[in-house]
């Protein structure tokens, strides 16, 4: 169970670094380690010059490798593709945190502070001493600034903050149990 999260989450970020195209490029990838480019575009339906740019952006993160070989037939060269299960986990793994540490700051500033806001989407919100130098008029359209009432904010933060928690212990708990299969 543990392992299918976790093929959907690398599925998850292949479509976050290269849209629906990439999702189904890293779906094949899983199941048929080693696949070549041309038996990719083939099977997908796909341009293979599409494919090429897909499998190289996706290297390009570190969560794929190839091995180079040569076709037996044809004698060309061909790359062989495989995913970098583990590379590709540490990589979600470390950017979530990355994530979770911006909005735990932004949190604190929101729960600590006071904002004020001329109320449209876009222009800044200021603490009381920045808003005090502006006379309290938005430095963009120059309207009068209110003190912000930020109760929903902080509420969204937390929610995501909770959200972003659970996934981390899922895929963490998802490779000790990879780890601790390989070791039996
Ligand atoms: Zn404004």
């Amino acid at each position: 169970m543990l392992l299918i999260i976790e093929k959907e989450t690398l599925v998850e970020l292949a479509r976050l670094v290269g849209g629906e195209e990439a999702a189904k490029v890293m779906r094949l990838l899983i199941s048929r380690p080693g696949i070549v480019d041309e038996q990719i575009a083939k099977k997908l339906n796909m341009d293979v010059r599409e494919v090429r740019k897909i499998l190289h952006r996706l290297n390009s993160i570190g969560i794929l490798y190839y091995e180079l070989a040569r076709d037996k037939k044809t004698d060309h060269r061909i790359f062989k593709w495989y995913v970098q299960e583990e590379q590709a986990t540490g990589f979600i793994i470390s950017n979530m945190q990355k994530i979770r540490e911006r909005l735990i700051e932004k949190l604190q500033a929101e729960e600590s502070n006071q904002f004020y806001w001329c109320g449209i989407l876009g222009h800044p919100r200021l603490l009381f001493d920045q808003a005090m130098e502006q006379l309290f008029r938005c430095p963009v359209c120059k309207k009068p600034m209110e003190p912000h009432e930020n109760r929903d904010l902080i509420e969204a933060l937390k929610r995501k903050i909770e959200e972003i928690e659970k996934a981390l212990s899922e895929m963490t708990e998802a490779r000790k149990s990879e780890v601790a299969e390989k070791a039996e």
